[in-house]
């Protein structure tokens, strides 16, 4: 029945990957870039509120509270 875990573990691992990164933005507060995370960083860096996270903004290269936006396309 190993198999059968296996096939769960790499279900939860494709999900991880793909989860959650394709169906939000964020913007940066100081210059308004609009930036994605991986789900590595979106896992790991720090969450004031549901809308709200500690974000290093790749543009101005910042640490600010970068508002998440919902994509409209994809
Ligand atoms: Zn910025």
């Amino acid at each position: 029945m190993q198999w059968v875990l296996l096939i769960i573990l790499i279900g939860v691992f494709i999900y991880l990957i793909t989860g959650n990164r394709r169906i939000y933005s964020w913007r940066c507060s100081h210059c308004d870039h609009i930036f994605e995370i991986s789900w590595l960083i979106n896992r790991i860096s720090p969450r004031k509120n549901s809308h709200l996270k500690l974000l290093k903004c790749p543009a101005c290269h910042r640490l600010s509270w970068a508002k998440q936006i919902k994509r409209v396309q994809l």
